[in-house]
């Protein structure tokens, strides 16, 4: 059946949410409203931002028929419950278990403390971030985690990555983890990220795996495709490599674009592309020059990359960019939005594409 509501967003994929939900209310009371909330939580990532949540949420109301209040039962109940056999576990010795008990406990809790340390990632596209690694070597021109008061946040926090994993394996409420942001995960092929990976493999979390090293970063493609939880991405910056401004990258951005292929394509990982940063200046003779033209990554990978992220160069005084173009992004982003409608993408521009704009 045809999704009716007038979503902005490419439907074919709600349209299998809400079917999905439909097949799954025909179950046991206990076990449909926890696998609805299992359901529902797996597809957070396409709910595209935060804000949105309870839109869609509304909308899987009306489509499927299910109160909006009865979804959100079912999401708490599975956040309680990372497995259906943990809520059978609470039942007595010969006691009773019903959905009515449990949806009464539910709305009388109280928002659970979070049991892991939270780490803000400062990207609005995870919840948080595990840094593997306190320095990158990879010297990219517009990184601005080498500006001094970046340098200093950095270094307030000595790294300890597979703990911080155990501690995230151990909590059942789904978050999405970016490996990493600040600095790169995959300096060389190393011990220390694949353990992170095999820690949070099995866990409840949506686990982002980026790095400019995809080529030694699928050394550890066994265990990344052992679980449907991990995506492996790369930035990619231009469909040509920019030795200018990413002189140490160990691979260039067609050797990345070419290691993300053969991981769909071979190996069937969860795809992401990092657009970001969109490296677009206005010259002194007023020439724009776009090394980034994120249509053209779009057209060139879409048949093997599930996720684009875009955002913007920051910092662009600090690190000595020439301006950006007036107007340069609102003016593309809407044909960039159309490519991505097209071809059936999830995606995120980031907030500084706007804030750039002003
Ligand atoms: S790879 Fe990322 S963290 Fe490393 S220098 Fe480049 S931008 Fe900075």
């Amino acid at each position: 059946m045809k999704s009716v509501c007038r979503l902005k967003y490419p439907l074919e994929w709600f349209d299998e949410l809400v079917e999905n939900i439909r097949a799954i209310w025909i179950k046991s009371e206990i076990e449909k409203h926890w696998a609805i909330g299992d359901l529902i939580l797996k597809n957070r990532l396409k709910f595209k931002k935060p804000e949105y949540g309870n839109k869609t949420i509304a909308h899987l109301a009306i489509e499927t028929g299910i109160s909006k209040s009865t979804l959100y039962d079912c999401i708490k109940l599975r956040r309680r419950y990372p497995s259906i056999e943990a809520v059978y576990n609470e039942i007595p010795p010969g006691g009773k278990l019903t959905w009515r008990n449990i949806r009464d406990s539910l709305r009388k809790q109280r928002r659970r403390r979070v049991t892991v340390q939270e780490r803000e990632t400062g990207v609005e596209y995870a919840t948080h971030n595990i840094r593997v690694f306190n320095n990158c070597l990879f010297n990219c021109r517009y990184c601005y985690s080498k500006l001094p008061l970046q340098r200093s946040r950095l270094n307030r926090r000595v790294p300890n990555p597979t703990e911080e994993a155990k501690l995230y394996a151990k909590d059942p409420e789904p978050k999405i983890i970016m490996i990493d942001f600040c600095c790169d995960p995959y300096p060389t092929k190393n011990s220390v990220t694949r353990k992170v990976l095999e820690i949070l493999g099995p866990s409840a979390h949506q686990v982002m795996v980026l790095t400019k090293n995809p080529r030694d970063a699928m050394e550890d493609i066994d265990v990344m495709s052992k679980y449907d939880n991990i995506w492996f991405g790369s930035s990619v910056t231009s469909l040509y490599p920019l030795p200018k401004e990413e002189p140490k990258a160990p691979c260039d951005n067609p050797e990345r674009i070419e290691c993300l292929k053969i991981a769909k394509e071979e190996y069937g990982l969860h795809t992401f592309i990092s657009t970001e940063p969109w490296l677009v200046w206005e010259d002194d003779s007023g020439e724009i020059i776009d090394l980034t033209r994120p249509w053209e990554i779009i057209e060139h990978t879409h048949s093997f990359i599930d996720y684009y992220i875009i955002g913007a160069l920051n910092y662009r005084e600090q690190l000595g960019y020439p301006p950006l173009p007036k107007g340069y992004y609102k003016h593309h982003i809407p044909h960039i939005l159309y490519l991505l409608m097209k071809y059936k993408k999830m995606f995120f521009f980031k907030k500084e594409l706007r804030i750039n704009e002003k």
